[in-house]
């Protein structure tokens, strides 16, 4: 009788916990991010949650001069992001096609994008974030990329890490 009411309340306790109703996944367009977007799109669709399929545009350092005359700068910023807006767009398509809740999400406000990410994810009142172990780097030969980790090390919520 004893054991019965503790358990049900280890349950109880734990939904309280951990509740996954907004998931963010990160997504650089690697093949590691594609994995880490099979993940999350399986869990929002096990958890009904809503899924944000974000890419944050990385602009080149150092991003706090101009490293060309104002007006001389080349187009290229914006081709990424229709590039990467395509992409995501067919994601989200996915996710879609499987009963999930989905959107996409192409940050490009300068700077590095690991701070894009982090103040995206902080405003976000996500409940879990995904991403991939490396990413479109590669060269290093480090377990994780300095997004993944700096996220695992500074976001506010649980970060889920797809090898
Ligand atoms: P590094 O960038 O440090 O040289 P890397 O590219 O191998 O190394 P990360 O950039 O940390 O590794 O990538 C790990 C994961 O972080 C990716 O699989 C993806 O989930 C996420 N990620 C990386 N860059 C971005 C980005 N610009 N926008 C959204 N998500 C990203
Ligand atoms: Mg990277």
């Amino acid at each position: 009788m004893t054991e019965a009411k503790t358990s049900s309340d280890a349950e109880n306790a734990s939904s309280d916990v951990f509740q996954i109703t907004k998931i963010l996944i990160a997504y650089d367009g690697s093949q590691h991010a594609m994995k880490a977007f099979t993940a999350a799109k399986d869990l929002a669709k096990k958890y009904h949650a809503e899924l944000v399929v974000l890419t944050a545009v990385e602009a080149s350092p150092p991003y706090f001069l101009p490293q060309v005359p104002p007006g001389d700068e080349p187009d290229n910023r914006g081709y990424e992001t229709d590039k990467d807006r395509k992409e995501l767009t067919e994601l989200v398509r996915l996710a879609k096609a499987d009963g999930i809740d989905a959107r996409a999400e192409v940050l490009d406000e300068g700077g590095p994008a690991i701070k894009q990410i982090l103040d995206y994810a902080e405003q976000g009142g996500f409940d879990l974030i995904v991403a991939g172990t490396r990413g479109l780097g590669g060269f290093s030969k480090m377990l994780l990329g300095s997004v993944s980790s700096s996220l695992v090390s500074r976001v506010h919520c649980p970060v889920l890490v797809v090898r």
